[in-house]
């Protein structure tokens, strides 16, 4: 195994209104613990979609806040547990955070995760863990002033088993969390492939105006149809991909060693691939595969990336 000590430097947070008073707040590249956040400005207070992974990060992220309103931040919603979505959570003391059941129940067993020697050169600062305050399972709707934010779990398990959307029907904006990672591979290590399928007609069937992934670019109009298309056929590809290799008895690596990956190629963090067919090849009936574990689909995902550990510039 070879480590990449070389650390890259990306360009800041990219701070966008998208809405009256709803913000994205985008970070370049998407790659592995460079995700999205997003806030809604009310008249008291604010609402806050996820935190970011780094301490450096969130304070950034705190920054872009303040510099659109001196209102405090008083709801944090988390769209599911991973650390790059939940880190911040300690920096908005005075915040109620809301969760999904399974995504805060997944967090307190794990605490802050050590990701030191998965993820080296990443400096992630003095993390502090902060578990939700609220959870649900369903819908709620949460309410400050006049603005009201409608939360909702899908009902299945899709990028993770707690996903939650947060939709603001007045300005139709969604924001998806992990469900959608844009110009970035997609990953379901953690969750299910055809869950996030599925869960991909759930939003396509919410005809927003606006989209905030979890990763990349915000995106609107008539790009949703496509990016919801491309991520889908990823996702396609997998299944098929699973196939292939179960029609062979090849090991999820062996198969995905042996894949052109196809206009897929360009998609960012193409190593998931591995990491992704575990899923798959469990999701299909027609196998006789037993699941590895995460340490092992991990292992796998860098044998694929020739021996070379996930490119992580957070
Ligand atoms: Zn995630």
């Amino acid at each position: 195994m070879t480590t990449n000590h070389h650390h890259e430097t990306i360009g800041p947070g990219l701070l966008e209104q998208v809405a009256p008073d709803v913000f994205s707040y985008v970070q370049p590249d998407g790659t592995w613990f460079i995700n999205n956040t997003g806030f809604i400005v009310a008249e008291t207070g604010v609402v806050s979609i996820d935190t970011t992974s780094t301490e450096r990060r969130n304070r950034a992220y705190i920054e872009a806040i303040a510099s659109v309103t001196a209102n405090p931040v008083k709801l944090l919603v988390n769209t599911h547990h991973h650390a790059d979505h939940t880190h911040g959570n300690y920096l908005f003391p005075d915040a109620t955070i809301i969760s999904h059941v399974s995504c805060r129940e997944v967090m307190v067993a794990n605490g802050i995760t050590d990701y030191r020697a998965a993820f080296p050169g990443v400096e992630w600062g003095d993390l502090k863990f902060r578990a939700p305050d609220l959870t649900f399972e369903g819908e709620t709707t949460i309410h400050l002033d006049e603005l009201t934010v409608d939360l909702f779990d899908l009902g299945f398990v899709a990028h993770t088993e707690g996903d939650i959307l947060a939709w603001i029907a007045e300005s139709g904006v969604l924001f998806t969390g992990d469900l959608i990672f844009h110009g970035g591979t997609p990953f379901a290590l953690f969750g299910s492939i055809q869950g996030t399928l599925d869960a991909l007609q759930v939003i396509a069937a919410k005809e927003a105006e606006v989209i905030v992934p979890g990763h990349g670019p915000a995106f609107s109009g008539s790009s949703i149809k496509k990016v919801l298309h491309d991520q889908s056929n990823y996702l396609h590809f997998v299944q098929e991909v699973a196939v292939e290799g179960i029609k062979f008895g090849r090991a999820p690596v062996e198969q995905a060693s042996i894949t052109d990956l196809r206009e897929f190629s360009s998609l960012t963090d193409s190593e998931r691939l591995a990491g992704n067919l575990h899923v798959a090849y469990r999701e299909n009936a027609k196998a006789d595969y037993e699941w590895v574990g995460f340490e092992q689909a991990i292992s796998d995902m860098i044998i694929f990336n020739n021996g070379e550990l996930p490119r992580c510039v957070a």
